[in-house]
């Protein structure tokens, strides 16, 4: 496994937002963590990525421990994470914010990698260099998740990449998740939107209020008629 996650527990103050989980992703899988609002889906990866303390527990990243680590060793180690909300740096242009993405790199193949961002994502070609803060939602997703792949990710933790976007755009960066998944990179992702989600992943992991309640391969979960009624928008079968 190139991530497992054991009896991990992630407090906030007296709040138990993840009570002792269990959870792994192979190498090359593309695996997704559905559940609803305050269910811990981003307490779970904020944890991963050292952004929240590990209360209990352990998070093994290709054969080692990584609680405790200093955040900024993980991407050297292939392990990157696009937050919640984007976090780019809207003062920055789109270009450098691709280039910072890659701060952790000392090879030559950056601006390779530049290009390849841009042929993924021709809008960002077009405002390489507008500030980032212009673009819309949809721009600031890709210019996250471009972001991202110029660390060159074995893994990569995507919080919630459709919210607050438009259905056309949501198909457009679930298009785009399924194709950097097809190309090698582990993958794992927190939706809201779990119908997409389980659409996309070979496995997904049902969490309620801090725990996980399901675990199975993707397609099971779709035609599970809990998961169905409670995520899916749809009647009890
Ligand atoms: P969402 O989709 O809203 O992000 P989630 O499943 O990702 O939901 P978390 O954001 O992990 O859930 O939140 C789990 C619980 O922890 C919730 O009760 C939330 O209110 C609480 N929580 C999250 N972050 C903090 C924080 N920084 N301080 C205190 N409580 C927090």
């Amino acid at each position: 496994m190139l991530l497992e996650l054991r009896g991990l527990e992630v407090r906030y103050g007296g709040i138990r937002a993840v009570k002792g989980i269990d959870l792994e992703v192979g190498a090359g899988e593309l695996v997704c963590l559905i559940g609803a609002n305050g269910a811990g889906k981003s307490s779970t990866l904020r944890a991963i990525c050292g952004m929240t303390r590990v209360y209990a527990g352990s998070v093994r990243y290709a054969g080692s421990e990584l609680s405790g680590l200093p955040v900024h060793e993980l991407p050297r180690r292939g392990l990157v994470m696009v937050p919640e909300g984007r976090g780019i740096f809207p003062q920055l242009t789109v270009e450098e914010n691709l280039s910072m993405g890659a701060f952790s790199r000392r090879d030559t193949e950056i601006a390779g990698d530049l290009d390849r961002q841009f042929e993924t994502f021709p809008r960002l070609r077009e405002r390489r260099g507008q500030t980032a803060g212009t673009l819309s939602g949809g721009e600031q997703q890709m210019l996250a998740i471009g972001r991202a792949l110029m660390a060159r990710p074995k893994l990569l933790l995507l919080d919630e990449p459709s919210m607050g976007l438009a259905p056309l755009l949501v198909a457009k960066i679930f298009d785009i998740v399924r194709e950097i998944s097809a190309q090698g990179v582990t993958i794992l992702l927190v939706e809201q939107n779990a119908r997409l989600a389980l659409e996309i992943a070979a496995r997904g992991y049902v969490m309620e209020s801090g725990l996980v309640t399901l675990a199975a391969p993707a397609r099971q979960l779709l035609e599970d008629p809990k998961v169905r009624e409670a995520y899916l928008g749809e009647g009890a079968a």
